[in-house]
């Protein structure tokens, strides 16, 4: 597909920037989170490579049509999203593009008081804070946001939450901020309309840090995935985002762009698994043959392409559909790719480690790392079954499947 002029020029300048300074830090950077004692403290070299990402201008490049970001489109952004998915753990951060971040502010900046936008928006957009975003529970199925059992209480001024959060990414990160918290203040309510979505410091009493959850034993430090206690955490009424009720029409805006960004992401780390794979296979021998002559090896380095270039072209027509009918109208392809992108990096990788013998497995090379964050976007914004089961749903709409079990009862 072809690129507009401005997205154009700004891969450009996103491919030199990664050459010239990400790449260039990211052993570096893991050498200096090896050493720290506390593993939630920020390494130097973070700030720096975002200071040289603002100077460059690839800055808040997720924003579209807003006044603060750089108002690409989804098209325009989603070739940029996936150079920065090639090193997924600095790249996006380095250019305030990164989860859970990206989500909370469109959140703010689309439902935000602008006072909730002075407080947190601000801050947020210039990279001087972070934040999460915390729904899941570990005692309810959290697939299905209804079951939230988390409370959020009206007394006088203040909201009063009570509820236990866990996988909340980011609230590690000793700058995390403020969380969106998603809990019901409305249990009579119709099912869709019981919860709210409230913004809570991360400082505020009653507020604790349970744990540290390590995915497959990686800690993703400095950000984390967090356990989290909220006992009569008080926070001003003010602070409640859109209004009671609001809480899931909130959340479906959110996961959309949220749910394409990760998708994006997860086609570069495929990408360059597949490239280092190419260039390893050309250079190492085994049983007198280069291993780029095996027989084996070729079909499934050409079945990788297919599939890489399959869930691109997925992508990108679910981003021109987000922009041509709204993230409403453009669920079922938001839902399509949702399922492909993640099983197809994870097929991807598997190979590419398989092709990097021991080494695929070790820390030398950044596959393994890449294929557990890979393994939780089969998980995390909605596993692959809820989508599939959307998807299974609109299908059979289109044939009158609502107007025939209406029949029935
Ligand atoms: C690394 C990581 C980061 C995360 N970050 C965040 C975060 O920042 N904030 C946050 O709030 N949450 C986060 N999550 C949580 C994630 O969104 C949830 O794990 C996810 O929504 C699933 O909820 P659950 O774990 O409670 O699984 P459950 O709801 O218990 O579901 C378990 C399984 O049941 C099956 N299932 C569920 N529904 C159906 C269905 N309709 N049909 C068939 N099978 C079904 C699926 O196989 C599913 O995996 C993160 C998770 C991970 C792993």
């Amino acid at each position: 597909m072809t690129l507009t002029p401005r997205a154009e020029a700004l891969k450009g300048t996103l491919l030199r920037f990664m050459d010239e300074c990400v790449y260039p830090a990211e052993k570096p950077y893991e050498a200096v989170l090896a050493k720290q004692s506390n593993r939630f403290e920020v390494p130097a070299l973070l700030e720096e490579l975002k200071a040289e990402a603002k100077a460059r201008g690839l800055w808040n490049l997720f924003l579209p049509e807003s006044e603060h970001g750089a108002g690409l489109t989804n098209a325009e952004y989603a070739p940029l999203c996936e150079v920065m998915g090639r090193s997924p753990f600095l790249a996006p951060e380095a250019c305030n593009c990164s989860a859970p971040d990206t989500g909370n502010m469109e959140v703010l900046a689309r439902y935000g008081s602008s006072d909730q936008k002075s407080e947190w928006l601000e801050p947020l957009l210039e990279g001087r804070i972070r934040s999460c975003f915390a729904m899941t529970e570990p005692a309810v199925a959290s697939s299905d946001a209804t079951n939230i059992a988390c409370s959020i209480d009206r007394d006088g001024d203040s909201y009063v939450v009570n509820g236990r959060k866990w996988w909340t990414t980011g609230a590690m990160d000793p700058r995390c901020a403020v969380a969106i918290v998603m809990g019901k203040s409305n249990p009579e309510a119709s099912r869709h309309r019981q919860q709210s979505m409230i913004l809570v410091p991360m400082n505020a009493p009653g507020l604790s840090i349970v744990r540290s959850l390590s995915v497959f034993g990686y800690d993703e430090a400095p950000h984390g995935h967090a356990e989290i206690l909220l006992e009569n955490v008080r926070v001003p009424v003010a602070n409640l985002l859109l209004g009671e009720g609001r809480g899931f029409e909130i959340a479906q805006g959110r996961l959309g762009p949220g749910r394409i960004h990760h998708c994006m992401r997860l086609i570069g780390m495929a990408e360059r698994a597949l490239e280092a794979t190419c260039r390893r296979a050309i250079e190492r021998v085994a049983f007198g043959k280069t291993l780029a002559e095996q027989g084996a090896l070729r079909h499934k380095v050409a079945q990788c392409r297919i599939a890489i270039d399959q869930s691109r072209l997925l992508t990108l027509h679910a981003a021109a559909r987000m922009d041509a009918v709204g993230n409403q109208v453009a669920r079922a392809e938001i839902a399509m790719i949702k399922v492909v992108a993640p099983q197809m990096a994870l097929d991807v990788l598997d190979f590419a480690i398989q092709v990097h013998g021991a080494g695929g497995v070790s820390p030398d090379f950044p596959l393994a790392s890449f294929w557990a964050g890979a393994r939780t976007l089969r998980l995390a914004d909605g596993p692959d079954e809820v989508h599939l089961e959307s998807l299974a749903k609109m299908e059979f709409d289109k044939y009158g499947a609502r107007r025939t079990e209406r029949a029935v009862h």
